[in-house]
């Protein structure tokens, strides 16, 4: 692999040869990572890199658009398909992209969004106050009613939506195990005339996997997506919608049935230059993918792993956030149950090769670099091939080395068998 970095540049060489091999023999349990197909690394490394694709299909700035057209197409066509959607921007680079293009569509400065409060869950990009964002429009907050069961409040949500008035109620996490109710967001976005918009980007694989609600069935107009999470795709992001697709070369009027084309102008020319068209061709391979029958089982995989790992957690009474799950993710309170710091529990971990993520718990009491809890998911273990038993005995490996993290002997023994178990579940090169 890599011939032509090896025999051009030893140093970048030595960095991917390092990463493979760290990728090949430890386990990756962020929630927010995966292993995509050789097929999907081969497109994102083709050709289509040297293209200059500014616009859309069949409406470029540029020519020689032969090839592009048809490929950003598929990957268009595909994730209508699978969301059940009447139109699909593929072109944000990332996920915080899609969501700057989704406001940039619908909002003007100082408008309010009513988002997920970012400690019971929300993303940076729901208006985080480090992010520009947040100086351009103004972010509010529902949270949990409960953070035992991680109910969350829909009665505060209404009543905050009746007086605050937003224009984007958004429903989205990238730290919350359960499901949202998106009939009740619908509903509430419905009453006060705000657009409901779902930021997916950590279950879009489980909503295409169907084991996950999709907000288009309940009535949401917008839903943003990274499709490198779950969905085992390329990095990057989508913007889905509902509405009129006219021609993005002429301004449509700022109405919710012209969301698709109000989102196309925000994309493009709003918010980014020519789209990268190697990741378009990546994505629509993932999408693809997804649209298989052996996805389906990956996705109810991914959550009955989860639940086998939270299982494992609650047995040896380790407080879990929202007290379990019912996606792919779980966050532990590890400072109350195991009197050890996010930040200790996080670097313990990584010795014995497991890699996961310290996180604030809801209304954590600790600092932010150091917080209460840590998260962890299965994606990427499942499309390992991990099944229950494997991942009930990470969550036992997990527990022991937390509870042993001075015991280098004990450490390193956990090490081996973590190491044994990647070899015996190699990433595999395709899924279908
Ligand atoms: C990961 C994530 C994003 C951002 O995606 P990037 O590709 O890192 O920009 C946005 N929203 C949510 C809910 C996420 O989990």
């Amino acid at each position: 692999m890599y011939d032509y970095v090896r025999k051009q540049d030893n140093e970048v060489f030595a960095a991917l040869e390092g990463e493979e091999q760290r990728e090949a023999e430890g386990l990756e349990l962020i929630p927010s990572e995966n292993y995509v197909s050789k097929a999907v690394r081969e497109a994102n490394g083709s050709c289509l890199t040297n293209k200059y694709s500014e616009g859309y299909p069949g409406k470029r700035y540029y020519g020689g658009q032969e090839f592009t057209d048809k490929v950003e197409q598929l990957a268009i066509d595909r994730a209508k398909k699978i969301f059940g959607c009447d139109h699909a921007n593929v072109q944000p680079l990332g996920g915080a992209n899609a969501n700057i293009g989704a406001y940039f569509a619908w909002l003007d400065p100082g408008d309010t969004v009513l988002g997920m409060d970012l400690g019971h869950g929300g993303h940076l990009t729901h208006g985080a106050p480090v992010t520009y964002m947040a100086k351009l429009y103004r972010f509010i907050r529902y949270k949990m009613k409960n953070i035992e069961t991680g109910e969350i409040d829909y009665d505060e949500m209404r009543e905050i939506a009746k007086k605050e008035k937003p224009k984007i109620i958004l429903g989205g996490f990238s730290g919350y195990p359960r499901e949202l109710d998106w009939q009740k967001i619908s509903d509430i976005a419905k009453e006060v005339g705000a657009v409901a918009m779902a930021d997916v980007a950590h279950i879009a694989g489980l909503i295409a996997g169907g084991v996950a609600k999709n907000p288009f069935d309940y009535g949401f107009q917008i839903v943003t997506t990274t499709t490198h999470k779950t969905l085992r795709g390329p990095r990057g992001g989508m913007i889905l919608s509902k509405g009129i697709v006219s021609s993005p070369l002429k301004a449509p009027e700022k109405t919710v049935e012209n969301l698709p084309t109000l989102i196309d102008r925000s994309v493009f020319p709003g918010l980014q230059g020519g789209p990268h068209m190697n990741n378009i061709a990546a994505k629509a391979i993932a999408l693809g993918e997804a649209m298989q029958p052996p996805f389906k089982g990956y996705a109810a995989q991914i959550v009955k792993n989860a639940r086998a790992m939270a299982k494992v957690f609650q047995d040896a009474n380790i407080r879990l956030i929202a007290g379990g799950t019912d996606n792919h993710l779980v966050l532990a309170d590890v400072w109350s149950s195991l009197s050890l710091g996010g930040k200790d529990a996080e670097g313990t971990l990584d010795k014995v090769g497991i890699t996961l993520n310290k996180n604030a718990i809801a209304d954590d009491t600790r600092k932010p670099f150091d917080p209460s809890g840590i998260r962890f998911g299965t994606p990427a273990i499942t499309t390992r091939k991990f099944t229950e038993k494997e991942s009930a005995r990470v969550a036992e490996l997990m527990i022991e080395a937390m509870q042993n993290k001075s015991e280098e002997k004990k450490l390193s023994a956990i090490r081996e068998e973590i190491r044994t178990l990647c070899k015996k579940f190699p990433i595999p090169e395709s899924f279908v």
